[in-house]
């Protein structure tokens, strides 16, 4: 039988950047054990030591989670499909029961003004809408947690629809490099508290809406307490803590959860809902090993991706408050946007959840950055650090140094140092023999932490005379050579 397997991006780069192979097998399992033959370095991705597939990992086979099949036995036929699935920093549809009820109770005493009237007229006159169901928007409360790439544009639709509360979560400020996606924010708004922005952008587009803003990280401590004020709960983060952690509060407090998320060119978007169908951890029982998914700052995303993800969240979260259409909840939307495709595959309520199970384990909020893994990076010692400037004074006495670059050949196009020798950071393992072993090595990155990463790794396979660039190529435009341009 030959099957075809569609990839994901983030696996892509472990199997020759393929993004669909056709392999032969008669049940999932065996096309995978194809899959995993043609290329090894798929093989810790997909399995456990104990030949399992891994937690974070979906199998799919023609929009059918596996899982609760037979998963590895499943038989597959010829020209089926097998998607495999992974969590990103990531049933059967439930009849809606008229949308988080104290919506509707608040909904009776709200008023809309003749201004108003006019300024929601083409909400006004779909029957789908009508003034009941303005009166709900204006009667709503929505958080959103994350005012990035997809707070941007679900906080501008959901204050342009008339949502009457609008709370949103952030602690950052606007980055330069936000700008390219984050389209709540202008240029001039570079160094300031993206919040402050945020709100009076909204209030500029909205007056007769309210924003709140909690300039603070989401945590244990303080989500129930914040999350609890709202009907809706929109997840705009970027790491996996804070998906789990808003995933539980929502399930403990019995909110619906309007889920994005991004990388590269591949979106997902699904309504996790616990009181009509599967949660997040129904998905995604755990979250991936720390580094394995590469962030949006190490593998980029194409600036209008949130942008359709984001508008999506806000479309779900406007039904959501209608209490009307067919919410994405049991549903996972899968969108390639470089292929323009978009799916959905059916999710289940896992019976097992530990959090929204027959029988629950997990009563209260946890650790998040303890369950997902994040421990701070151990510090290098000092004597394998090297300053840009210190890097400078020993190239310019002639010192006999080996430059290392462990950035991606792309990054390598935009700038680079001199006598740099490219040798990407996932290739090192194989390409020892090329480095020297008697000239000291430098190894350097964007900004310091891909290289540290491969230091550590070279001083485990016996090299000493080995440096990490502090603050890497990023330090080097910055105190050094202000010709060579950030990114
Ligand atoms: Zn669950």
């Amino acid at each position: 039988m030959s099957v075809k397997i569609s990839l994901p991006t983030a696996l892509r780069r472990y199997a020759a950047e393929n993004d669909t192979l056709q392999v032969e097998g008669q049940t999932v399992g065996q096309a995978l054990a194809r899959l995993v033959e043609q290329y090894p370095d798929l093989q810790r991705h997909l399995f456990t030591e104990d030949g399992r597939l891994r937690h974070f990992v979906n199998v799919y086979v023609n929009d059918e989670d596996v899982r609760y099949l037979q998963e590895l036995e499943t038989p597959v036929k010829e020209g089926d499909e097998i998607t495999i699935v992974p969590s990103v920093a990531g049933g059967g549809r439930t009849p809606s029961d008229g949308g988080p009820s104290p919506i509707g109770e608040r909904a009776e005493q709200v008023r809309l003004s003749p201004e108003e009237i006019l300024r929601y007229s083409r909400h006004l006159i779909m029957p789908e809408v009508t003034m009941d169901g303005q009166r709900r928007l204006k009667a709503a409360r929505v958080l959103i947690v994350g005012a990035g790439g997809l707070g941007s544009p679900l906080a501008l639709y959901l204050a342009a629809a008339g949502v009457g509360r609008i709370g949103i979560v952030d602690f950052d400020v606007v980055d330069f490099t936000n700008l390219q996606r984050q389209v709540l924010y202008a240029t001039h708004d570079v160094g300031q508290p993206k919040l402050q922005k945020a709100k009076e952008r909204l209030q500029a587009i909205n007056p007769h809406i309210e924003v709140e803003t909690y300039e603070t990280r989401l945590t244990s401590a303080n989500a129930l307490e914040i999350l609890r004020e709202y009907d809706v709960i929109v997840d705009g983060t970027d790491n996996f803590p804070t998906r789990y952690l808003v995933n539980d509060a929502c399930v403990l407090l019995g909110k619906p959860n309007v889920y994005g998320s991004i990388f590269r060119f591949e979106g997902q978007a699904s309504v996790f809902y616990a009181k009509q169908g599967p949660c997040y951890r129904c998905l995604y029982p755990e979250p991936p090993p720390p580094g394995l998914v590469p962030s949006c700052a190490e593998g980029g995303v194409l600036g209008v991706l949130p942008g359709i993800i984001g508008a999506i969240q806000a479309n779900e979260t406007i039904k959501l408050i209608l209490g009307r259409g067919e919410p994405l909840i049991g549903r996972l939307l899968l969108l390639d946007a470089w292929r323009m495709q978009f799916r959905t595959v059916r999710v289940r309520k896992d019976p097992r959840c530990p959090m929204c199970g027959e029988h629950p384990t997990i009563r209260e909020l946890i650790d998040y950055e303890e369950f997902c893994g994040v421990t701070p990076e151990p510090v290098l010692a000092e004597e394998l650090e090297i300053t840009p400037r210190q890097l400078k004074e020993h190239l310019d006495r002639g010192e006999p140094i080996f430059l290392l670059d462990v950035r991606e050949p792309h990054e390598w196009q935009i700038a680079h140092l001199p006598g740099a020798k490219l040798i990407p950071m996932n290739r090192i393992p194989a390409s020892l023999h090329e480095l020297p072993t008697t000239d000291e090595i430098v190894v350097y990155c964007k900004t310091g932490g891909r290289s540290a990463q491969v230091l550590r790794f070279l001083y485990n396979a016996g090299f000493r005379r080995i440096k990490n660039l502090k603050g890497g190529i990023d330090r080097w435009a910055v105190e050094v050579d202000p010709s060579v341009p950030r990114y």
